[in-house]
């Protein structure tokens, strides 16, 4: 398997994580573009959230629990985060296994 988030998830790849549990792994962005700058995906490979399925509900909402729990503890929950789910070329999305980052720590600056 050619994915990048998919070797990292099963450590063909080495990662600095935060979370994991049997359907979510977390782990520190590598450029990071904040002070609090982490990646959750999936542990199966799904392209984008764009190819999320009913059956995989459960796993969306548990990546946004994953979120929050990891805003708590990064000590962001109350000054404020951006959850970004990049998908599809126009979007800037650049590894094609879905992933939400988490990003807090500071002032973001306005979108588009
Ligand atoms: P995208 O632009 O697809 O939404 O975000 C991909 C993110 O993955 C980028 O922020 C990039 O820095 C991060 N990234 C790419 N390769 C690696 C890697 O090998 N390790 C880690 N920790 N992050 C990566
Ligand atoms: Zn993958």
């Amino acid at each position: 398997m050619e994915c990048i988030f998919c070797k990292i998830v099963n450590e063909e790849i080495p990662s600095k994580a935060v979370y994991k549990d049997d359907f979510v792994y977390a782990f520190y962005d590598i450029a990071p573009k904040a002070p609090v700058h982490i990646l959750i995906v999936p542990k199966k490979h799904i392209v984008s959230i764009d190819e999320f399925k009913e059956e995989d509900n459960a796993l969306l909402l548990r990546m946004f629990d994953v979120a929050r729990q990891i805003a708590k503890r990064k000590g962001i929950n109350e000054t404020g985060y951006r959850l970004v789910l990049n998908t599809g070329k126009d979007a800037g999305q650049t590894v094609f296994h879905a992933h939400m980052h988490i990003l807090g720590g500071d002032t973001l600056t306005d979108l588009g």
